[in-house]
């Protein structure tokens, strides 16, 4: 049986490796966060993912997945060694490549016979190649008699739905040289191949490429929805109906068509930005990418003036509380990073607005990285709660526990009656038109 090795046990590396151990693979995950790896040695998740728990206590139960904080360990004794590390940006936008390196160099030292080596992390083109040309070095200067075979394979999972994803995934997108590397995938990979998971083979730029292109065109599908729903709501047109009749063009298609706060997570933003910079670098200026990620900043500010004008004609929210309900950047997932809210709350405090919030994951991460909110946003222990004596009402995120909150209840413990939408997920419903001043993304309700 091929050993396989995981290396950082994040969204991607823990769900990944925990999914190949449900295969029967023998897995490994490292971290370098020893803690992190002590708890999830006692079957405790770190992330909140549906399903995870599960599957990471059928594999410490089935012996098929352990965990250990040595990068010599899991090298020695892995056949295939994913490399799931971070890769957040840096200031400039670049892809901050410091974690792949500290991999990279760790398995240059401590690999002891062949290996194949798979780029999981989202990398900028021509990484995989360093990474290939460095380890070969590494080896010659060692004298070592075998080879390590290198990989480009991105990940397309989308968090609260990772490990749905991963059993069932849309490709597998495999960029390699090699055609060791190949079948050694295609066996990690039998079960997606029996499922008849369209594969495609490609060269490692070609593979990289596949994976920021994805997010970028999401990103662009997002923004353009965004800035036409801001038109909308200026013409008296109906963004839902909008996009409902574009989708039903085939060519077109009805998904990502859905307008909102802006997109956030660890990946759009960053992807965009990456491709922008190797675009910038080989003398080739992204447009639509440079565009979708400014559209999108301007729709994290409209989403704050929009309430800023409702409450107070665009004037001061002094005296004004504002109940946000949902802090992760989308359902079913704890994490933060870069999500809207960050962005639309500090536009209501900078406006002098007094802030609830309740998110059912996202606020462990929220009151542990946005510190500079501390004793300024309130966190909640409900959505009642969060609700009690607000202004207004800003649904952020669409939890689906939001859906039925009890709204008669919600709408009769508030000091106002407003209610922004902004996810349009009420925008079909009378009854929310009955209690509160509705105000969706992009129509010009309440006209
Ligand atoms: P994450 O931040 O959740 O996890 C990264 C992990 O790597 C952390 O646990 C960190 O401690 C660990 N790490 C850092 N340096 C290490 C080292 N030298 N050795 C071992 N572990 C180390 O990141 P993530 O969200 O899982 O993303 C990982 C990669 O996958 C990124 O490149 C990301 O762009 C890409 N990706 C993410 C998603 C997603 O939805 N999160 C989807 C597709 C692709």
């Amino acid at each position: 049986m091929v050993k396989i090795g995981v290396m950082g046990t994040g969204y991607v590396g823990l769900v990944h490796g925990a999914v190949l151990a449900g295969h029967g693979f023998p897995v490994t995950c490292m971290d370098v966060d020893a803690g992190k790896i002590g708890r999830l040695s006692r079957g405790q998740s770190p992330i909140y993912e549906p399903g995870l728990d599960e599957l990471l206590a059928a594999g410490l139960r089935a012996g098929t997945l352990s965990f250990t904080a040595s990068a010599k360990d899991v090298i020695r004794g892995s056949d295939v060694l994913f490399i799931a590390v971070g890769t957040p940006a840096k200031e400039d936008g670049s892809a901050n490549l410091d974690h792949v390196q500290d991999v990279v160099q760790a398995i240059g030292r401590y690999a002891n016979g062949p290996k194949t080596v798979v780029c999981k992390s989202t990398m900028p083109v021509g990484t995989a190649r360093s990474i290939a040309r460095y380890l070969d070095g590494a080896l010659k200067a060692r004298n070592a008699p075998y080879r390590i075979d290198v990989a480009s394979n991105p990940e397309f999972l989308r968090q609260g739905k990772a490990v749905s994803d991963s059993l069932a995934p849309s490709r597998v997108v495999v960029g390699t040289e090699s055609e060791d590397a190949k079948r050694m995938l295609q066996t990690v990979y039998a079960a997606h191949l029996r499922q008849e998971v369209p594969f495609l083979f490609t060269n490692w730029e070609t593979a990289e490429m596949v994976k920021y292109a994805s997010n970028s065109f999401l990103a662009v599908k997002i923004s353009f929805v965004n800035e036409l729903a801001l038109l909308a709501e200026k013409v008296g047109a109906n963004i839902g109906d909008i996009a409902a009749g574009m989708g039903l063009d085939e060519r077109i298609s009805p998904h990502f068509l859905q307008a909102g706060p802006g997109y956030g997570g660890s990946c759009f933003p960053k992807d965009t930005q990456a491709l922008l910079d190797v675009g910038r670098r080989n003398g080739e200026e992204l447009f639509v990418v440079s565009a979708a990620a400014a559209a999108n900043e301007k729709q994290k500010r409209r989403m704050a003036d929009k309430i800023a004008e409702a409450l107070a004609f665009g004037g001061s929210l002094k005296g004004k509380t504002v109940a946000v309900l949902g802090l992760s950047f989308k359902p079913e997932t704890d994490d933060i990073r870069y999500a809207p809210s960050y962005d639309i709350i500090n536009g209501l405090l900078s406006r002098g607005a007094a802030v609830k919030a309740y998110c059912p994951q996202g606020m462990k991460q929220a009151k542990r990285q946005w510190t500079e909110w501390d004793g300024i946003v309130a966190y909640c222990e409900s959505e009642a709660e969060c609700a009690q004596h607000a202004d207004a009402l800003v649904l952020m995120t669409e939890w689906p526990q939001f859906r039925d909150l009890g709204w008669d209840r919600i709408a009769r413990s508030m000091r106002g009656g407003h209610f922004f939408d902004l996810r349009n997920q009420f925008a079909d419903d009378p009854r929310i038109r009955r209690l509160f001043r509705y105000y969706p993304v992009g129509s010009n309700e309440p006209a």
